[in-house]
């Protein structure tokens, strides 16, 4: 294993590798208005060069020297997953090139998945016979079908409007399922008491931070994948924050490994009722505080904030909010003039791009969609 030590992303203070390693002891949760003490995995890039290619899978494991794992598990496999282009979507935003990345053809349709992957793959290293997360949906239906194939416990909490289509997806997963009475932030607070009592294994990326390393393989996978070795945009939906800035980070370590050529700006694209990213990009000007359809991304206390900042400063990204409207329009586009169903929520991104391009000409430019999710409610 190439990781050299964990660091935190608020203080600073490092931590040698532990699979068992949550929070920065130093900084906890936070508490009620402040940022978790999340880790950052740091890796021996010298190591992992030389251990270049990656290997031969169509999996996550491709990746295994940027990976905090011991080994590959015999886990469902996540990840490789197409870059497909768009170009009736393309010419009608006057871009050069659009690409898809298609997450919707996880094991459980959704990007998590590969988060998942790791860690379940930690939760058997570290013996763990039960696993836990707070959900609005997928991130709970995706620990409940690699539990389910792996033969762990599986308990999740999701919230009072988890559709019916979600809990039936847990029910038939075999998942023990906690409906809470609130929203996802109550659900999340559930989660962690009962979690933390029973020293059940955590799928939260608020708290366990070798799940983003699951996640980021879709930045390396889209920088290996795209014609050039370089796109100009990224754009994905933004709940807790941790999606984007882990593509971001991929897009970081192929860039050091020289596989991508340069950094894309990141997009992150959030609902206008529930849009606390944006606002704090924005340096903390006042969002209103609504409904949106968008459920998948319906975090009013974003965790992975201070990590998701850090990549948006890194590669000259920002935050969008977009109407629900014109997110139930770009559902519509995605799936006639791109062939590709996806969730309400992952068409934020085309939104996004259209906001984008009626403020300013994208003429040349390449830009990605991550279609993050495809289950429809
Ligand atoms: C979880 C999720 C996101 C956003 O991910 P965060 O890490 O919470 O920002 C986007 N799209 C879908 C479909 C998701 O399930
Ligand atoms: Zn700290």
């Amino acid at each position: 294993m190439l990781v050299t030590h964990l660091e935190c992303l608020r203080c600073g203070n490092h931590y040698s590798m532990d699979p068992r390693a949550y929070l920065c002891p130093r900084c906890g949760t936070g508490g009620e208005r402040a940022d978790p003490g999340i880790l950052d995995v740091h890796y021996d890039y010298v190591a992992a060069r030389r251990s270049l290619p990656f290997l031969a899978r169509n999996d996550v494991f491709r990746y295994m020297p940027l990976l905090p794992v011991r080994g590959a598990a015999p886990v469902l496999p996540a990840g490789a997953t197409p870059l497909v282009p768009a170009p009736k979507l393309a010419q009608r935003l006057g871009l050069a090139a659009l690409y898809l990345k298609d997450e919707t053809r996880n094991p459980t349709r959704c990007l998590k998945d590969r988060a998942t992957a790791i860690g379940a793959t930690l939760a058997l290293e570290s013996g763990a016979t039960d696993v836990y997360c707070a959900s609005a949906g997928n991130a709970a239906i995706s620990l409940a079908g690699f539990a389910a194939h792996l033969g762990l416990r599986c308990h999740v909490f999701v919230p009072s409007y988890a559709s019916p289509t979600r809990l039936d997806w847990l029910n038939r997963f075999g998942a023990q399922t906690h409906v809470s009475s609130g929203n996802y932030d109550q659900a999340f607070a559930e989660a962690e008491q009962t979690g933390t009592e029973n020293r059940w294994y955590s799928r939260n990326c608020a708290f366990n931070p070798f799940l983003v390393e699951g996640k980021k393989t879709c930045g390396l996978e889209t920088a290996e994948q795209l014609p050039g070795a370089a796109a100009d945009l990224v754009i994905a939906p933004v709940g807790d924050g941790c999606t984007l800035a882990a593509i971001g980070k991929g897009f970081r370590e192929a860039l050091e490994l020289g596989i991508a050529r340069r950094l894309p700006r990141l997009v992150g694209v959030q609902a206008e009722g529930v849009q606390p990213m944006v606002s704090r990009y924005r340096g903390g000007v006042p969002a209103p505080d609504a409904e949106t359809a968008a459920s998948s991304i319906a975090v009013r206390r974003p965790r992975n904030a201070l990590r998701l900042l850090g990549e948006l400063r890194a590669s000259h990204g920002e935050m969008l909010a977009v109407p629900d409207a014109a997110i139930a329009a770009a559902q519509q586009r995605l799936a006639e003039d791109g062939g590709i169903v996806a969730e309400f929520t992952s068409a934020v991104t085309l939104a996004g791009l259209e906001a984008l391009a009626a403020r300013e000409s994208l003429a040349g430019k390449t830009a990605v969609l991550v279609i993050t999710g495809g289950r429809l409610d």
